[in-house]
């Protein structure tokens, strides 16, 4: 991020605008309908541009803005980049006051965003200058979402807030009353325009920290965060997280995923991370059920699915056994997220009828898997954790007696913006697990692997090269 969006406070003094010209004219229409005041530096020809707008909204400046006095000014605007632009930045900077020369980011402190005007909503959408029409984009699609009277729900809690400040002293419960505020029949009542009901739902509270829950249970929800890419987390998941006083989480889950994590919540790293243990699983039992027995929502967040390979089903039974109440929310396992990405159909019609998820964390668990067990051809294996134990893997299953020729596929960091495949075959694995460099991989094995992209690419440029040789 290069520039910070911030808000200006316009009663705190005019902003100066400089320059002729459309860029100017719309500048100003802007300015004006957000109610600033503006000091317009423009040449006589256009002043009458001025005329739409009272004078309390538009003075016309006489003087040269390179000398007159910038006092109280909050920021300065010049259309028309070159000389001008240059020397109305210079001296800005010299007085500390923000400047934005259009079209000219060298000599600009600040830009101005593409705006979404919901009274006390407002949103600011920025690309840093590179792209005004994405920006725009962005805004028809917030303004397409945004319930046309957001504003008015803005409003009304502001109103309130000092009044429920008073009455309830701790903030993660403020939090809370406001949430269900939002969420519940008084949210919905002003955006539906109703809002003498609303006011008069708030009022008719009588304890407003019995309405925010304060006597309310804990409880944990095992969230699943998916394989990396964090638009892969489902709605319930983003909800959680949203919604979450404190987050325990593993050392998979991806920095994309905790930054959905609302800004102000604890989020604790209990997970194994690479050369260090993590704290264990029967303190991460305690930790879940002290959160919970505090009467906090405490989520517990996992790479992929809770349930596999994930050791929530142990996590529920200790929850169970304290007696906390838990919900679990799935989440898209790493064996799923990479077939999507690298097109491996984990079935087949008639070629691929059943689906094995294994893990082999390391040689000894490798070689206690039952091998014999995972000869049908018509069998995709997906092994979690089976890196190292690459080799064993391969001699588990030629032993076994399935072809060494199998298609294998292994996917690190999938659905994650470094991921990488590497396809060969079963007798060849070793060498193609040694070709993924760091980061969580997944093996799949089985027939399907020859119709993912990865395989159709390598047989296409194969032909390709063999062609070329023939030539
Ligand atoms: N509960 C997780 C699995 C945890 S076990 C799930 O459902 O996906 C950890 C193993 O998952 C890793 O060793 C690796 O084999 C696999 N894995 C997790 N994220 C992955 C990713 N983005 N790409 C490839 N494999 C991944």
């Amino acid at each position: 991020m290069r520039f910070l969006p911030v808000f200006l406070d316009l009663k705190a003094g005019p902003l100066v605008l400089i320059g002729n010209g459309e860029l100017a004219h719309a500048k100003l229409r802007l300015l004006s309908a957000a109610g600033a005041r503006v000091r317009w530096y423009v040449t006589a020809d256009e002043r009458s541009a001025a005329n739409e707008f009272s004078t309390e909204q538009v003075e016309i400046a006489s003087g040269d803005p390179l000398t007159d006095s910038l006092d109280s000014v909050i920021a300065v605007l010049c259309a028309g980049a070159g000389d001008v632009g240059a020397a109305v930045a210079a001296r800005a900077r010299s007085l500390g006051v923000p400047v934005n020369v259009m079209d000219d980011l060298q000599h600009s402190t600040f830009i101005m965003p593409a705006i979404v005007d919901r009274g006390d909503v407002v949103v600011a959408v920025g690309t840093n200058g590179t792209s005004p029409v994405v920006a725009r984009r962005i805004r028809e699609q917030i303004e397409a979402l945004l319930p046309a009277r957001i504003g008015d729900l803005a409003s009304f809690i502001g109103r309130w807030r000092k009044t429920i400040h008073a009455r309830i002293a701790h903030a993660p419960l403020r939090r809370r009353f406001w949430e269900r505020v939002v969420d519940g029949p008084i949210g919905a009542w002003i955006l539906d325009g109703k809002s003498d009901a609303a006011e008069a739902a708030l009022k008719s509270i009588d304890d407003a920290s019995a309405y925010a829950g304060a006597t309310d249970p804990g409880f944990v929800t095992l969230v699943g965060a998916g394989p990396g890419d964090p638009d892969l987390l489902t709605v319930k998941a983003l909800r959680a997280l949203q919604d979450a006083d404190v987050v325990f989480y593993d050392e998979l889950v991806s920095p994309e995923i905790l930054d959905r994590i609302r800004r102000d919540t604890p989020r604790v790293a209990v997970g194994r991370r690479v050369g260090k243990p993590g704290i264990g699983q029967d303190a991460i039992h305690r930790l879940l059920i002290e959160a919970a027995r505090s009467g906090r929502r405490a989520v517990r967040l996992k790479g992929g699915d809770p349930f596999v390979f994930g050791r929530g089903g142990e996590e529920v039974e200790a929850l169970r056994a304290a007696g906390v109440a838990y919900a679990i929310i799935p989440g898209i396992t790493a064996a799923v997220g990479a077939a999507a990405q690298f097109e491996v159909p984990l079935t087949f019609r008639k070629e691929a009828l059943r689906i094995t998820f294994l893990t082999a964390h390391k040689a000894h668990d490798a070689e206690a898997v039952e091998w014999s067990t995972l000869t049908d051809e018509q069998m995709t294996i997906a092994v979690y954790m089976g890196i190292t134990a690459a080799p064993s893997v391969r001699a588990g299953l030629l032993a076994a007696g399935r072809s060494p020729q199998t298609p294998v596929g292994i996917f690190a960091r999938a659905t994650r913006a470094d991921a990488k495949a590497v396809v060969g075959v079963l007798n060849d694995l070793p060498a193609l697990a040694a070709a993924v460099e760091t980061g969580p991989a997944i093996l799949i094995i089985g027939d399907v692997v020859a119709h993912s992209a990865p395989w159709q690419h390598a047989e296409l440029s194969s032909v390709a090269s063999n062609l070329m040789a023939a030539e």
